[in-house]
């Protein structure tokens, strides 16, 4: 039995851990704040509990292949339940369309709803992603990668220089599509001139798998992995800064901590799960990269809202400047609500004006709220959960993962993966555990 020390208890580090005590590893997972899991835990005040940053999944099938691979199968824990509409967009000229996930039929009927022709101009952008998914899946996102051995299929699409920006300019005179096709990407920090084109395959993620939710809030995630370390028995180690990792020839053979050093033994490994530019040792071989960043987010506890209120979907997009997106499923005491709002843009006034401007007027039914800027939430994450920025096609190559130039250094979670979201952070944990294998 080999140890592995894991650094960082969000869900990528949570993930890694269960995965690597199941292999036979004897596993302790170091942890920076009190408690496990990352962004994925609540914010809760006043008996509200809101979703701190993810509030559904792509691709439940990697959530269900971790719970299965580590224990316990997914549905005996957890509810996943798939969302009719994965997010409804409202433009400025009062037109919306709420857009259905898992078929592509139901996308179609949707998008012409914004005039003729819509639905097919939508469904054929999405349709062409669904090469580059079975390419990649096939050869990066499920298989551990070697950037010096790629097949022409991935080494072609790494190097092509289409930006999303451009696809999206050129297959779309409607701007109204652009927005829809541009939202996950601009609330994940990104720049769409900077993003490779292949990355809006998750266009076609939506639509092929639908978006999901976990009944009674992701944080029902970091609880149920967070009680899988016991049952796996990972030694967990909270309120432990890591302050570097020790190298010796080339090799890792401990990790520094503010609670001291941890000694990997002659064959122990690493498994970095927050952004590595924090170690001074790894940092040389990441300084190029540089961390995407958290929207200026808002919780509100709402009481008795109007019937045209309580109706919203779960997610609602309010396109503007800035841009509102209302997530409207937090976990309220009976007969109140608990909505997030995230700005993207600059908000020049408060944002109960804001969203009254959008005719939803939410200022008289606010009895409790959270506002929290880029630079707190970074702080009390201890870095940025939406990984690493694009800043063109060779991003790719400039992260870590699953490998790090140091023997017995891996790398997971949002920075080492080519999105941040659940699916891609659980996605890596698995390329580490492949890459270490059983002990
Ligand atoms: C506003 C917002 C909305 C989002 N919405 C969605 C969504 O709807 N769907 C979706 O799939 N994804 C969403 N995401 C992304 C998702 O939350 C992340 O991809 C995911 O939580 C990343 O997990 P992680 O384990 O990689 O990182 P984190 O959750 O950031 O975990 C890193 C952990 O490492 C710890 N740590 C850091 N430094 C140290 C250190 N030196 N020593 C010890 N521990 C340390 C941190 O305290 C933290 O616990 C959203 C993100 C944001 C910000």
């Amino acid at each position: 039995m080999s140890a592995v020390v894991v650094l960082g208890g969000g869900y990528a580090g949570l993930a890694s851990a269960a995965r690597l005590a199941k292999l036979g590893h004897s596993v302790t997972l170091l942890e920076a704040t009190g408690e496990l899991g990352g962004a994925l835990v609540p914010v809760r005040e006043e008996g509200f509990a809101w979703d701190a940053s993810a509030t559904s999944t792509l691709l439940p099938a990697v959530m269900r292949d971790l719970f299965r691979k580590s224990g316990r199968p997914a549905e005996r824990e957890l509810e996943l339940v798939p969302l009719d509409v994965v997010r409804e967009h409202r433009f400025t000229d009062k037109t919306s369309v709420a857009v259905p996930g898992g078929t592509r039929g139901a996308q179609l009927a949707a998008f012409d709803e914004l005039g003729a022709g819509m639905g097919k101009r939508w469904t054929d952008y999405v349709a062409r992603f669904s090469d580059d998914w079975e390419v990649l899946r096939a050869h990066y996102f499920e298989v551990p990668w070697e950037p010096a051995a790629l097949p022409s299929a991935v080494a072609e699409r790494f190097r092509s220089r289409e930006t999303l920006h451009k696809r999206l300019r050129k297959t779309f005179k409607d701007e109204r599509l652009r927005l829809v096709a541009s939202h996950p990407f601009v609330t994940a920090g990104q720049q769409l001139r900077d993003v490779p084109a292949w990355a809006g395959l998750t266009a076609y993620l939506e639509q092929r798998f639908g978006a999901w939710r976990v009944e009674g809030g992701m944080g029902t995630v970091a609880e149920v992995l967070a009680a899988r370390m016991a049952t796996r028995r990972v030694s967990v180690e909270t309120a432990t800064r890591v302050e570097d990792i020790v190298v010796r020839d080339g090799r890792a053979v401990a990790v520094s901590t503010t609670a001291g050093e941890i000694d990997l033994g002659h064959d122990g490994a690493v498994v970095v799960a927050f952004d590595p530019r924090a170690l001074p040792t790894l940092r040389p071989f990441v300084d190029r990269t540089m961390p995407a960043i958290p929207p200026m987010t808002f919780h509100l506890g709402l009481d008795s809202l109007p019937e045209h209120l309580v109706d919203l979907p779960d997610e609602l997009v309010l396109h503007g400047d800035p841009t509102l997106v209302v997530r409207t499923r937090g976990q309220a005491p009976a007969g109140h609500h608990a909505w997030t709002i995230h700005s993207y843009g600059k908000l020049m006034e408060d944002v109960l004006l804001a969203l009254a401007r959008h005719k939803i007027d939410v200022r008289e039914h606010v009895v409790h709220r959270v506002d929290l800027g880029a630079a707190e939430l970074v702080r009390r994450w201890n870095g940025s959960p939406l990984g690493v920025k694009w800043a063109g096609r060779d991003t790719v190559f400039q992260r870590l993962g699953p490998r790090t130039p140091i023997e017995g250094v891996y790398a997971a979670g949002a920075h080492a993966t080519p999105g941040s979201g659940l699916p891609f952070a659980g996605l890596s944990a698995s390329l580490v555990a492949q890459t270490i294998g059983p002990a």
